[in-house]
């Protein structure tokens, strides 16, 4: 074709892509479907509108502009949906801060983030008042703090006006990596447009599908299901806790259809006596992911009326980068089988262009199922870098891909299967847990000459800390006073379930060896 001027991009025919479109259109085209669910309460999108526009006008009452990050540190309620539109409508950049970090963690991403100010709901206050050093920390659900959930509030005539470019970043996700600061991961508008169409994709979502909301909504954003839900036009349900009993009633109660969360909620569902009395009326997929789930896990839910969806990704991956889904002709399969098959990782998600697993050199593994190398992806659905952190970014993307770290396999249908994990990262639960912070509050005690954590196998959360200590010569502590020790020095989740105290495996050069420890705590649960 020759060279027309005529076909230059123009505003009526190119904007930005931005998850608040997907608002824009669920309000406009069906106000009165219902949104949100939250204990007795039900919003309509209509009404839901009304509490992103009123979050956004007090934000920017406060001050709060474009470029500016805003911290929350809430459960799964309707503000904490709410502040994945209210905080990018202003054009700022929404900071979610897991639940159940300490405060010196909180802090440090505060500070880090140079955050504005911080929204905590009462069961975050105290955490998140106190890690906020000079900026305010507004508390919902108190005489002082605001309510969005009721009044006045009328959104824009255009939800973009804000949105300059599609790779404005639109969220702060702070992940713990293998240092022992957590790294702030950046996203664009744009990914998490296409990472969310994604996620329809693959769900399966509609205007019709019910969404329990058991993932935290702090976690890679839910995984973007915070904006794939109102795509799809459905109902997100809000739970503000994980309880086996308050899950298995929601699904009855509300319908659902979907849900998300880590294998640990799963094994929790499975091992409820709440369960005796689940007889859902319609199957529930729940999408997991976030650590390997077993094959026993799969088989036992298909029985309990859940359908499987396997997810794998990061949060530098905006969540799901893969899938493992069975095929049709699949179904008729053992469940056996079938669990086997699901616990594979699988194949990219549809809106993540590319996905390889490579050896050292980047030459791609063959297709064998045992020659094992390092999961590299490429494409749309990755994040603008880590921010403030150069070179951990270059690191990150070295050699025109995003490295992952985790060891896999390919199998000769081109899917992936995890191995093992190249980074020091323990994840317990779905949640990851920095080893080098761990073994940095051991060495604050008077009696640890040296410390060294690693995974150890677990059968309800996957993996836990296990410690391996060396004590100082002369120098006395146990197990207990050296959890204790540790309670009040990091979160809880992060506290080291074993501790062995010996003398630690060093290399040549004096460097501890970790695959060795990791060896000792599978032989010794
Ligand atoms: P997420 O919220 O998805 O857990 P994180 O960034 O906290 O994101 O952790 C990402 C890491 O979790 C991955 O690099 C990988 O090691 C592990 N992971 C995520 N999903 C899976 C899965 N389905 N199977 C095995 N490991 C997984």
């Amino acid at each position: 074709m020759r060279n027309d001027a005529h076909l230059a991009r123009r505003a009526a025919n190119h904007r930005p892509l931005s998850p608040l479109d997907f608002l824009d259109r669920a309000v406009a085209v069906h106000p009165d479907r219902l949104a949100v669910v939250w204990r007795d309460q039900r919003f309509s999108y209509a009404e839901f509108g009304r509490i992103v526009a009123r979050m956004a006008e007090d934000l920017r009452a406060r001050g709060i502009g474009p470029g500016d990050v805003v911290s929350v540190m809430l459960a799964n309620r309707p503000e904490m949906l709410a502040a994945h539109y209210a905080v990018p409508l202003i054009g700022a950049v929404l900071n979610a801060i897991n639940t159940r970090l300490d405060v010196a963690a909180v802090a440090y991403i505060l500070n880090h983030a140079e955050s504005r100010l911080i929204i905590a709901c009462p069961a975050t206050a105290e955490t998140a008042c106190k890690a906020a050093h000079g900026i305010d920390c507004i508390v919902l659900d108190t005489e002082t703090g605001p309510d969005f959930l009721s009044g006045d509030g009328r959104l824009p005539s255009d939800l973009l006006a804000e949105v300059a470019d599609e790779w404005q970043p639109l969220a702060l996700n702070y992940t713990s990596g293998t240092t022992g600061h957590p790294k702030g991961v950046v996203y664009h508008h744009r990914g998490a447009y296409l990472n969310a169409l994604g996620n329809v994709l693959v769900l399966g979502l509609t205007g019709r599908s019910v969404y329990l909301w058991t993932l935290p909504m702090f976690h890679c954003s839910g995984w973007c299901h915070t904006w794939a839900v109102t795509a799809a036009g459905g109902v997100h349900v809000c739970l503000d806790r994980v309880d086996p009993g308050e899950i298995l009633a929601a699904i009855g109660e509300c319908g659902v259809t979907h849900m998300s969360c880590a294998p640990v909620v799963l094994y929790m569902l499975l091992n409820s006596p709440a369960r005796a009395q689940f007889h859902p009326s319609q199957r529930v997929l729940v999408a997991s992911g976030g650590a390997a789930p077993s094959v026993a896990l799969i088989a036992g839910l298909e029985g309990m009326g859940f359908d499987f969806l396997h997810l794998y990704g990061l949060t530098e991956s905006y969540g799901p980068a893969t899938l493992c889904a069975l095929s049709a002709s699949d179904s008729a399969l053992p469940t056996e089988t079938k669990a086997r098959l699901l616990s594979r990782q699988g194949s990219r998600h549809p809106t993540a262009s590319g996905l390889d697993v490579v050896e050292a050199d980047g030459a791609p593994v063959p297709h064998d199922g045992t020659t094992a190398g390092e999961i590299v992806l490429f494409g749309n659905t990755l994040m603008a870098g880590y921010y403030r952190d150069g070179p951990a970014t270059d690191a990150a993307f070295a050699g025109g891909v995003f490295h992952t770290g985790d060891i896999a396999v390919r199998h000769p249908n081109g899917e992936i299967e995890i191995r093992d994990r190249a980074k020091d990262v323990i994840i317990s639960g779905g949640e990851n847990i920095s080893s080098l912070e761990v073994e940095n509050a051991l060495h604050r005690h008077p009696a640890v000459l040296l410390a060294a954590v690693v995974a150890g196998p677990d059968p309800k959360w996957g993996e836990v800390p296990c410690a391996f200590v060396e004590l100082k010569p002369g120098q006395m502590v146990d197990a207990d006073g050296l959890q204790a020790f540790c309670r009040g020095h990091i979160a809880a989740f992060k506290v080291p379930r074993r501790y062995t105290f010996c003398e630690l495996p060093r290399t040549a050069t004096g460097k501890i060896q970790k695959f060795v420890l990791r060896e000792w705590a599978k032989a010794a649960p």
